[in-house]
C-alpha cells in the first residue's frame, strides 16, 4: 500500500494515520512538505471506496497544497487530511474531538480546516482539543466559511485573463458559462453579475440550481453536458476537477478558463492543448487560493480588511505567470508549477543560516544550554 518509493516520488515528508475505534474514527494526515512554514490544508470526509482509495486522494491532494501556498506567497507548507467515513451518518463530537487531540500530537506541524464535507461546526469540535485548526467560527476570532474568499479570489483571476485576453479587466458584457451551482460558484455567479456579465450555468443539483435561480434570476440554465459546448468568453469550472480531458478540450468554445475546482486539468498535455487552441488557462491552484489564504490570516488575528487585500493580491500573480508562460513559450500550468517550486527551493537555501539566531527559546523556564 504506502511505499517509501511513494513517497519519496511524490516528495511527502510525513503520513500518518489516526484510528480509535470507540468513534470509528480512521483517519490520515499527510504532511507534505514544510520548508515555508507547518502545513495546512483541509480535512476531507468521504465514503471511500478503500483504505487506498483514501490514501492515494490526501497524497495527491496534501501536494497540491504545498504548490498552491508557495505561488499564494503563504508562509504555510502542504497538508490534508481525509476521514474515511460517509458524511450523512458517521460524524459526531467525539470523531471530531479525538481527531482533534490526534492532531495535537503532531505539535504544529499540520493544520487543518475545512474541505469536503467538513463545516465549520465540524471545525469548533477540533478546536475544543487543539489550536491547530483554522476556519473556526468569526466568533471565536477565525475566519468562518471560505468559500466567498474562494469565488473573490477566483473572480481576480478572471480580471487577470480578461486584462490578458481582452486588454481591459472589466467582465462588462462577457459572457461565462459556470459549471457547479454550489457554494463557490453561486457566489461568483453573484459577483459576475453584478459586474455586468452574462451568466449560462449547469449543476446536478436541484436545489442548488434552484438557490442559483433565485439569487440571479437572468442566469440561462442548461444541462450537464451541455455546458462545454456553450458559446462564452470565459468557460469557469467550480463543480469537479478533471473536466478538461479528452471529451472536453476540443469542444470548448471560450477565450478563457478560469474557476475554482482543482485539477481542471485531466492531464498537463491539456494545459498544451488549451494553448495550442489559443484559451488563455488561469492557474487553478492559484486563483482558487482565496480560502487558504483568508484561513491564513487567522494565525495573524482575522479580519475581513485584511483577508480581501491578500486575496487580491491573485490578480497580480496571475500577471506575471501568464507572463512568464509567454515568455518561456511555456503552458500555464507549467509557468505556475516553475514559480512554486522556485520559491519553495530559494527557501529551502536560506534555511540553516543563521539558524542558531532564528530559533526561539522552546522552553522558556529551563536553562539553555
Ligand atoms: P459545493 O459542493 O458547494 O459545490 C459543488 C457543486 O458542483 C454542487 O452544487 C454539485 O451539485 C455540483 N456538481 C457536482 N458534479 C457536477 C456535474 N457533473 N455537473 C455540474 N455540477 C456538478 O463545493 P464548493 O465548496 O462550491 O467547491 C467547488 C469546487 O471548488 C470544488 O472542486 C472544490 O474542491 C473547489 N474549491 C473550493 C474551495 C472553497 O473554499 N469552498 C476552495 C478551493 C477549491
Amino acid at each position: 500500500m504506502l511505499s517509501f518509493e511513494t513517497l519519496y516520488s511524490m516528495g511527502h515528508e510525513q503520513v500518518v494515520f489516526f484510528s480509535d475505534s470507540s468513534c470509528n474514527l480512521k483517519a490520515i494526515v499527510a504532511i507534505h512538505n514544510t520548508v515555508l512554514g507547518p502545513a495546512l490544508g483541509g480535512t476531507r470526509m468521504w465514503p471511500y471506496a478503500s483504505e487506498q482509495e483514501a490514501l492515494t486522494d490526501v497524497l495527491r491532494l496534501s501536494r497540491g497544497m504545498t504548490y498552491k501556498a508557495s505561488i499564494s506567497g503563504l508562509d504555510l507548507g502542504g497538508g490534508k487530511a481525509v476521514i474515511i467515513g460517509d458524511p450523512t451518518k458517521d460524524k459526531s463530537e467525539a470523531l471530531f474531538r479525538s481527531y482533534g487531540q490526534f492532531l495535537q500530537s503532531l505539535n504544529g506541524r499540520y493544520i487543518t480546516a475545512e474541505d469536503v464535507n467538513t463545516t465549520v461546526a465540524d471545525m469548533e469540535h477540533i478546536f475544543t482539543e487543539t489550536d491547530n485548526v483554522a476556519g473556526v467560527a468569526q466568533i471565536h476570532g477565525g475566519s468562518g466559511n471560505p468559500s466567498p474568499y474562494t469565488a473573490l479570489g477566483v473572480y481576480r483571476g478572471i480580471e487577470a485573463s480578461c486584462t490578458k485576453v481582452y486588454g481591459d479587466r472589466s467582465v462588462k458584457g462577457k459572457v461565462i458559462s459556470l459549471q457547479g451551482a454550489g457554494q463557490v460558484g453561486r457566489s461568483l455567479g453573484e459577483i459576475l453579475h453584478n459586474n455586468g456579465a452574462k451568466i449560462i450555468f449547469t449543476d446536478i443539483n436541484e436545489k442548488n440550481i434552484q438557490l442559483f435561480k433565485d439569487t440571479i434570476p437572468s442566469a440561462e440554465f442548461v444541462k450537464s453536458d451541455e455546458i462545454y459546448d456553450v458559446d462564452c468568453d470565459i468557460y469557469a469550472p467550480c463543480a469537479l476537477g478533471a473536466t478538461v480531458n479528452d471529451q472536453t478540450v476540443e469542444r470548448l468554445k471560450c477565450q478563457i478558463v478560469a474557476g475554482a475546482a482543482n485539477n481542471q486539468l485531466a492531464e498537463d498535455k491539456h494545459g498544451e492543448i488549451l494553448m495550442k487552441r489559443n484559451i488563455l488557462y488561469a492557474p487553478d491552484y492559484l486563483v482558487n487560493a482565496g480560502g487558504v489564504m483568508n484561513v491564513s490570516i487567522e494565525f495573524e488575528g482575522w479580519n475581513d480588511d485584511k483577508s480581501k487585500r491578500m486575496v487580491n493580491t491573485i490578480y497580480d500573480t496571475s500577471l506575471n505567470i501568464f507572463a512568464l508562460s509567454d515568455k518561456e513559450n511555456i503552458p500555464v500550468n507549467k509557468a505556475t508549477d516553475k514559480l512554486a517550486e522556485a520559491r519553495i527551493e530559494s527557501i529551502r537555501k536560506i534555511k540553516g543560516a543563521y539558524v542558531g539566531t532564528n530559533i526561539a527559546p522552546r522552553f522558556p523556564g529551563r536553562k539553555q544550554r
